[in-house]
């Protein structure tokens, strides 16, 4: 399949940028940066659209929707090497990714009816005689701005749960995966070609900016905490609504119950698959003081198995953008001189593109390895009283994404959950909630606002319409310049019988 790649001679446009294989630097495409006037009319494109797609209904845009998710898995070879070759992450994580994707396309397309339809909802003794209901219609058109981190898990997470719900979506991706956009949105018009219902802009910073000040009707964002802040004072120039999906410092806890090696396993993974390129990865590992040098022994023994690599053996890739490789290099040493110490790894672990695997032990709580996020293969490790001194450090955070619990107790591990200050939680495993798309996804303070996935992602692409009809006349009319005072009257005595009672 060709993808929107349009070359400048294509294209006519001056200014290019190239994709690069972080792996091997080799170039991957080229792509337009677009300026203001060329997204504005990208957008006004998306409006016009946005009449046709919305009004197609629930059913069409199913059968559409339902036919994008095949696609996909048809190609899911040539997509997940486009990944692969893009983000350098493994091909097998590659898949994952998309799978993941297709399985939340799946679900947007079957339940946008269900959740956003009109319903009925009570009248209430006061309006006794009217007929209420509630209705979710779309916004019309909105903005996607991406990350590179998983160039089809994230921004699919915002693009189909707006389409399910009738806008039409234009999409920014990142700078450092445009060529992995423009396969999703040419993708989309080889099922839905009769409009431009999923459209791309490429370019740097400053194209995403023009985008957030466009005429678009909401604002999807996947980025760092730093960057929404900008995109935020953009949006608020036209009052442009906005959810924001940012960084994370997700811990992990180890109650001194839990099955070790499961926990182990687990915090490997969370910490180290895609180079712990992951906002929901683990970054800071809290565990039991009884049983701390048991799993520091069987987490040091995993990680010490692991390498990144480019080959088909590697355990992950590259760092995709060259820059967080700077943050990770200060963020080790600024812990080895507060006093910490590596485990495994260490600054020499860094031999860029790649960076190998870092368990850093005794890392004070103010070091910028625990209070910032490393968003690389690291993780740092530190001993607690029980889970709830672990939930206590680990709730000393700007952040608020995801994090885990490891507990057999399956009260305490509840608990503990639900104590964590993050929007998402997983027990006795990591990353799970990511994988339901029924559960709302998003996190509070710096780690952004509002929720993709699930009935919440559907609703945070709508706005609510709320519907009365009168039935009948109603036996006092209270909004009228005819009510009497004994109409009056009437309704204080029953407001008193139903609101006047007193409470201890
Ligand atoms: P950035 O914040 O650097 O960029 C995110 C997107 O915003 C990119 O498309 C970028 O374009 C664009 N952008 C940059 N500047 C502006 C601007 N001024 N106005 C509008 N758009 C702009 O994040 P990364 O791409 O580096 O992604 C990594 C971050 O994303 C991490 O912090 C990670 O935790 C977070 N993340 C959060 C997720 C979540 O669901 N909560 C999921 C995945 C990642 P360009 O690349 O061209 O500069």
């Amino acid at each position: 399949m060709v993808t929107t790649v349009r070359t400048p001679s294509q294209s006519g446009l001056a200014r290019t940028f190239d994709s690069l294989n972080p792996a091997t630097s080799e170039p991957i495409g080229t792509f337009p940066i677009l300026g203001e006037d060329e997204v504005n009319d990208i957008v006004a494109r998306a409006r016009e659209a946005a009449t046709w797609w919305s009004a197609l209904g629930w059913k069409e845009r199913q059968l559409r929707l339902m036919a994008w998710k095949s696609y996909l898995i048809r190609y899911i070879g040539r997509l997940s090497e486009l990944v692969h070759a893009e983000t350098g992450k493994p091909l097998a994580d590659a898949q994952l990714e998309i799978l993941l994707a297709v399985v939340h396309i799946d679900w947007a397309a079957k339940n946008a009816r269900k959740v956003l339809s009109p319903h009925k909802v009570r009248s209430g003794i006061v309006a006794l005689n009217q007929a209420s209901s509630v209705e979710y219609q779309p916004l019309g058109v909105v903005g996607v701005i991406g990350p590179w981190n998983y160039p089809v898990f994230t921004p699919v997470g915002s693009i189909v749960y707006a389409l399910a719900a009738g806008n039409t979506v234009v999409f920014k991706p990142s700078e450092f995966t445009p060529a992995v956009g423009g396969w999703l949105v040419s993708s989309f018009a080889e099922v839905v070609p009769d409009y431009p219902v999923l459209q791309l802009v490429t370019g740097y910073g400053e194209t995403g900016s023009f985008l957030a000040r466009s005429a678009v009707d909401k604002i999807a964002f996947t980025g760092s905490t730093a960057t929404a802040k900008k995109v935020m004072a953009a949006c608020a120039e036209n009052l442009t609504p906005m959810v924001a999906e940012c960084g994370g410092k997700d811990a992990l806890i180890v109650s001194a119950d839990a099955n070790l090696d499961a926990a182990a396993d687990g915090a490997v993974w969370g910490a180290l698959s895609n180079a712990g390129q992951t906002c929901i990865g683990v970054e800071r590992i809290y565990v039991a003081q009884d049983i701390y040098h048991t799993f520091l022994e069987k987490l040091a023994e995993r990680v010490s198995a692991l390498r990144p690599g480019d080959d088909r053996e590697a355990d992950y890739g590259p760092m995709t953008m060259p820059s967080q490789v700077d943050v990770i290099e200060q963020h080790i040493a600024d812990a080895m001189a507060c006093g910490g110490r590596a485990v495994v790894g260490g600054l020499g672990s860094i031999r860029r593109p790649y960076v190998g695997p870092v368990i850093l032990a005794d890392v004070p709580e103010t070091s910028n390895a625990v209070t910032d996020e490393t968003f690389g293969p690291t993780m740092t490790v530190t001993p607690v009283a029980d889970l709830a001194e672990g939930v206590r450090l680990a709730n000393a955070s700007r952040y608020g994404l995801g994090g885990s619990i490891f507990a057999k107790n399956k009260k305490a591990g509840l608990q503990a959950a639900r104590a964590l200050h993050s929007g998402m939680t997983s027990i006795n495993s990591v990353i799970s909630y990511a994988s339901v798309p029924a559960l709302p996804f998003g996190g509070s303070g710096a780690s952004g606002f509002g929720r993709i996935h699930g009935a919440d992602g559907l609703r945070e692409f709508s706005k609510a319409k709320s519907i009365t009809r009168q039935r009948m006349k109603p036996m006092v009319n209270l909004t009228s310049f005819s009510r009497t005072d004994k109409d009056m009257k009437k309704i204080l005595s029953l407001a008193t019988m139903m609101h006047g009672k007193r409470y201890k």
